[in-house]
């Protein structure tokens, strides 16, 4: 199985790590490796003191696909979940500066938070979907996905003329704003709409 994110994909977060608009969507992966094991703790690495949220919501692909048509991409999920792409924020700038990759930042084990998935079917219009992460009990993000600036189904398109989708991939669609470091003993907690998908606690 494979993780494909998708990086600046909601405007108010570009703006919040001053990052320029692409032209096209922005792609990295993560290794098997980096999902965090259900019910554990996310503990935070001793390489990084600026470990960041990035609450996202998650597409599970149901079959192989290649070259995939936006208009049939829809064929190619069936389920939507939530995570939280952890993101080492001091060692990607640092890569940024340099023009490095990413995958220190991005990769490393326990990165990947997935949440269990839900049938699409019971969540409605999927382009207005709203979700959100609560440290500690306080609001930090509140999204929606009708502000990406590449849907779902075009996000599939794109990508899958780089990589062959398969069956139990995931795609993590971009984080919106109010992105933020994460502390020993915070609580993170996921909703789709009203739903709560996961909580985790930081170590
Ligand atoms: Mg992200």
């Amino acid at each position: 199985m494979k993780i494909i994110c998708i990086g600046r994909n909601y405007a108010k977060h570009i703006e919040e790590l001053a990052n320029e608009k692409p032209e096209n969507p922005v792609i990295f992966l993560k290794p098997d490796s980096s999902v965090l094991i259900k019910n554990q703790p996310f503990f935070i690495p001793p390489f990084s003191s600026d470990i960041h949220y990035e609450v996202e919501v998650l597409v599970k692909i149901n079959k192989v696909g290649k070259f995939i048509d936006e208009k049939f991409a829809h064929k190619y999920y069936d389920e939507i979940g939530l995570g939280i792409d952890f993101t080492a924020r001091d060692i990607q700038d640092n890569c940024k500066k340099k023009g490095l990759p990413w995958e220190k930042a991005k990769g490393f084990d326990g990165s990947a938070v997935i949440s269990n998935f839900i049938p699409k079917e019971k969540l409605g219009d999927l382009n207005n979907l709203k979700f959100s992460l609560h440290k500690n009990n306080e609001l930090v993000q509140d999204g929606n996905t009708n502000a990406m600036l590449w849907k779902m189904d075009e996000l599939i398109a794109y990508v899958s003329q780089f990589f062959t989708l398969k069956k139990g991939d995931v795609l993590f669609t971009g984080t919106p704003a109010g992105v933020g470091k994460v502390n020993e003993n915070d609580i993170l907690l996921g909703k789709i709409q009203d739903q709560e998908m996961f909580s985790i606690k930081i170590k």
